[in-house]
């Protein structure tokens, strides 16, 4: 038997099958300078892969918004007019095509965002689909699967999701990749657990050998001994019947057994998330991440294209959408804006600040905002606030906007809620002032835990100092829900703290109104809140936020 740790853990659960492993074709380029006379051809001939590419995206993309990303890839001109320009320049077409790929994949990794780092993956899906036309090669069909299987892979593309038969596929194991990708999400959505990071593991695992992986600590077994096939058979029964549980609960309010209720919302980047999330019983939206929809254009979206994306949110929805304003900045990067270098981004020109400086990008938000909201539930949040001044000023724009639009005689939403994230320590300390202001707090634990540890929530080196159990980061988040509850306005938390299942005791504990997560927490955090009673984790609560130090923390809360 040998055990093997992933470096990723990007889907839960425990898997028990045979493996199989899958080789894609080769489709790296041909190389080869060509003569003025052959450009013409080569460009026909990358014309027609792209053409062919794009037919056979278009009936996936109705399917699925993943495809739908990907034909958008296929049909944006700045691709294709990349690849052209190389042809002219004497490439033949696959040379041109690849290096345009990898020219388009190297600025998207090397951006600090993550989601944005992983689109470099559809990228070259795209691309792979288009030289696998140039090159007239079959693509490798996928395995016509007849038993349950753990499949193997270097790296699985979304479009290799499309061709797999998920019957009979019980987890996944890929050497690369992260938590972020569209594989990793399809594949939670699926409920088939995935490791990934397993480097060289399709150099050690032979077609049919019994595996176990066990997506919940992250470990992988080749040809496990009996004993420990017996305990995996075991730990699975037992999470299958915990998940019908938590299936039936689906419709079922967050309420603790004292009756105390709290709202589960989920965190969306988008509208395929907004899907997500209605499928796992979300009662709404805590945190739609806005600065997705801009930096997956080539461009500032504009008015019309962004009331259009909020008002199809809400519509899907049907239930309350929080939508933060434009988050950019700090590790988040715009392709078609050039911010100037800084010496402590995260302390820099971002979020709030950007769009107060930047009026006409933040003004054409606002009003596709007050736009979407005659449509649904929209609330208006405003990320990084640090005084009371800059929501005033947001605020003011917000009115300036209701009167241009009164004035073009557009419909709109007269009375739409503002609010805040509570993200930094100047807007903990000011958090009674604030209060008597904004509509609801939201509170980000991500950035508040960077900030006030002073411990940049990128940095590995940092890891176990950048930790929101900290008693100070406690502290802090019990003294906004105690300023928001004196005047009268609702808290929630949209930091991943929210669906931290060793923290939901303590903020409950704490009186926390509303937790938003991944939609795919939600379920187990509504089975834990259904098994607890407040008053006691009110008891909880106190003795945590006594503690001094983070071990002290995580003793009272056994984790
Ligand atoms: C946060 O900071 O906690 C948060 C939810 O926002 P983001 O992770 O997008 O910075
Ligand atoms: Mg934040």
């Amino acid at each position: 038997m040998q055990e093997f740790r992933a470096a990723q853990k990007a889907s839960k659960g425990i898997a028990l099958g045979k493996a199989y492993p899958i080789r894609h074709p080769d489709l790296t380029a041909e190389k080869r300078e060509i003569r003025e006379n052959e450009t013409e051809r080569e460009k026909r001939a990358f014309r027609q892969a792209v053409k062919r590419t794009r037919e056979v995206l278009r009936p996936l993309a109705r399917e699925n918004a993943v495809f739908g990303a990907h034909l958008d890839m296929a049909e944006d001109e700045t691709l294709t007019e990349g690849v052209e320009r190389k042809i002219h320049d004497g490439k033949n077409a696959q040379w041109a095509l690849e290096e345009q790929m990898e020219e388009t994949c190297s600025m998207l990794e090397s951006l600090e965002d993550a989601y944005l780092q992983e689109r470099a993956a559809d990228v070259r899906d795209v691309c792979r689909r288009m030289m696998a036309f140039l090159k007239g090669v079959e693509e490798e069909p996928f395995p016509q699967l007849k038993e349950e299987v753990v499949l193997f892979a270097k790296e699985l593309h979304p479009s290799d999701m499309a061709k797999i038969d998920f019957r009979y596929v019980r987890g996944i194991v890929t050497e690369t990749g992260g938590t972020t990708s569209h594989v990793a999400i399809l594949a939670r959505s699926m409920e088939i657990p995935v490791l990934m990071g397993l480097e060289g593991i399709l150099t050690k695992v032979g077609k049919g050998q019994m595996t176990i992986l066990d997506g919940n600590e992250g470990v992988l077994f080749l040809l496990p001994d009996e004993k420990t096939q017996q305990e995996y058979l075991e730990k699975q029964e037992a999470e299958g019947i915990l998940r019908q549980k938590l299936k039936e609960m689906n419709r079922l309010p967050a309420v603790t057994t004292d009756g105390c209720r709290i709202h589960l919302y989920a965190n969306v980047g988008g509208l395929k998330d907004i899907e997500q999330a209605v499928k796992h019983g979300a009662e709404g939206v805590g945190l739609f991440r806005s600065e997705f929809l801009y930096m997956e254009s080539s461009r500032f979206p504009t008015e019309q294209e962004q009331f259009e994306i909020y008002k199809k949110a809400a519509e899907l929805l049907k239930k309350p959408l929080t939508i933060r304003t434009l988050d950019i900045g700090g590790d988040k990067a715009l392709p078609y804006y050039k911010f100037e270098k800084e010496e402590n981004p995260f302390l820099g020109w971002r979020a709030i600040r950007f769009c107060l400086d930047m009026r006409d990008v933040f003004k054409t938000q606002l009003k596709a905002l007050l736009r979407a909201a005659a449509y649904g539930d929209i609330r208006i949040m405003y990320p990084m606030i640090v005084s009371v001044e800059e929501f005033r000023k947001a605020n003011q724009l917000l009115e300036e906007c209701k009167q241009e639009l009164k004035e073009r005689g557009v419909l709109f939403r007269e009375s739409i809620q503002t609010g805040i994230m509570v993200e930094t320590p100047a807007a903990v300390l000011m958090a009674e002032e604030l209060a008597k202001e904004v509509d609801f707090f939201s509170i980000g634990t991500n950035d508040l835990t960077q900030y006030i540890l002073a411990a940049d929530r990128g940095n590995q080196k940092l890891t176990k100092l950048y930790d929101p159990f900290h008693p100070a980061v406690l502290r802090a988040v019990a003294q906004v829900i105690r300023a928001g509850h004196k005047a009268g306005i609702e808290v929630g938390m949209c930091g991943e703290f929210a669906g931290d299942e060793g923290a939901v005791p303590l903020l409950v504990g704490m009186g926390l109104d509303e937790c938003s997560m991944v939609s795919s927490e939600i379920a187990a955090v509504r089975y834990q809140i259904r098994g607890i009673a407040a008053e006691q984790m009110k008891h909880l609560a106190d003795r945590v936020l006594a503690a001094v130090t983070v071990k002290e923390v995580k003793q009272l809360l056994k984790r």
